[in-house]
């Protein structure tokens, strides 16, 4: 190892890297496939594509990528302040929501701080509290979904930061409201809660709730958001976080000038306003979840209950079952980094999309 890299703190050394999944350029290298032949099931994307009304607003905006975007995304900003009822304030803008969650840990982590996050949960969290410095305290899942209540009782005079992924990924699972606000109102006031909802949009009408709401009454609420999941946009790099005026202030001091691009910028503005995408993209989420967790009861498979736009189900050998989807050009994501090394976790994609991934995946396991 090189002096300069040695110098680094060794926090930084140990993080272990996020694993992505697969590019399908590069599956097709690799087995020497058509890119066409691929079925990509790994990274909870739309498998509608972008609202084409974003794209549109994509197109016009290519001819201004000379021009810095607007460093306080005023356009989008003021689609969000209609949709939500917040005031331009409170609204922080994110490359990803992903930035916001470390703009979250800049604001508030150090080597002498801690942040709680679930076991089970978004890889992020425990790299936002590495970079950082700071102690990362997992705590175990209850039925590989969050213990809210344990989560609480993690929390040390030193923590400053808690993690909520509502649903969850890669597990799916949901946290009814009424748990969180339990939660909200336990916990102490000079922690901040982030509360993760990239797949807020695909919860079913009974399960919705309206947490901008709670923003009134908890000013250590932070609510993330993205447009990378339903929206369709995850190659642009765009999300939101919503919170009280003086806490969106300390986050947006702490955040890059020019974060999110100004074709990023347009088109989620775009996004947000195209409410038939939306409805369309959620109804086909909903009857490829039916259909994929027919096929899996139908081998036999265990699977977790999800309330996002993927589904995680046990296999045993996921490494070999992975790779006998590979050869057959199926790209899902592999689980084991979030010790879950018997699961394998698919998007819900297009109907022929399921059909091959359970064909595929009857005959990884001998069954076809
Ligand atoms: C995908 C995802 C995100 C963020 O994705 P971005 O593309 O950075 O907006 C955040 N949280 C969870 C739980 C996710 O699954």
């Amino acid at each position: 190892m090189s002096k300069v890299v040695q110098q680094a703190p060794e926090y930084i050394r140990s993080i272990s890297p996020y694993i992505p999944g697969k590019p399908i350029s590069e599956l097709a290298r690799e087995m020497g496939l058509r890119e066409q032949d691929i079925v990509k099931l790994a990274s909870n994307e739309n498998p509608l594509g972008a609202s084409p009304k974003a794209l549109e607003a994509a197109q016009r905006a290519i001819s201004e990528i000379h021009r810095y975007p607007d460093g306080n995304g005023f356009e989008l900003r003021a689609a969000l302040v209609k949709k939500f009822g917040v005031a331009p304030e409170q609204i922080v803008l994110g490359n990803g929501s992903n930035d916001l969650l470390n703009l979250c840990a800049a604001a508030y982590l150090n080597h002498e701080t801690s942040a709680v996050f679930s076991q089970h949960a978004f890889a992020v969290y425990p790299l936002a509290v590495k970079s950082a410095g700071a102690h990362g305290i997992e705590v175990p899942a209850r039925e590989f979904g969050h213990d809210l209540p344990a989560m609480l009782a993690a929390i040390r005079p030193d923590t400053r930061i808690v993690f909520i992924a509502n649903p969850n990924n890669p597990t799916g699972n949901f946290l009814p409201a009424v748990e969180i606000e339990a939660f909200l109102d336990a916990a102490p006031d000079d922690v901040l809660v982030v509360l993760d909802e990239a797949y807020n949009e695909y919860l079913e009408p009974e399960q919705r709730y309206d947490s901008v709401a709670w923003l009134e009454k908890y000013p250590n609420l932070v609510i993330t958001r993205t447009f990378s999941k339903i929206y369709g946009l995850g190659g642009l790099r765009v999300g939101y976080g919503l919170a009280r005026a003086e806490l969106a202030d300390l986050l947006n001091r702490v955040r890059e000038p020019f974060n999110v691009n100004n074709v990023a910028l347009a088109a989620a503005a775009a996004a947000l306003g195209d409410e038939a995408f939306v409805a369309r993209s959620y109804a086909v989420n909903r009857d490829g979840m039916a259909q994929i967790i027919a096929g899996l009861k139908a081998l036999g498979l265990e699977y977790i209950p999800s309330s996002g736009n993927f589904l995680t189900f046990r296999v045993g050998d996921a490494a070999t079952i992975n790779r006998k989807l590979l050869e057959q050009g199926v790209i899902v994501r592999p689980i084991a980094s979030y010790q879950m090394p018997e699961w394998l976790r698919v998007t819900i994609g297009l109907p022929a999309e399921n059909e091959r991934f359970l064909g595929a995946l009857a005959k990884a396991l001998g069954r076809a």
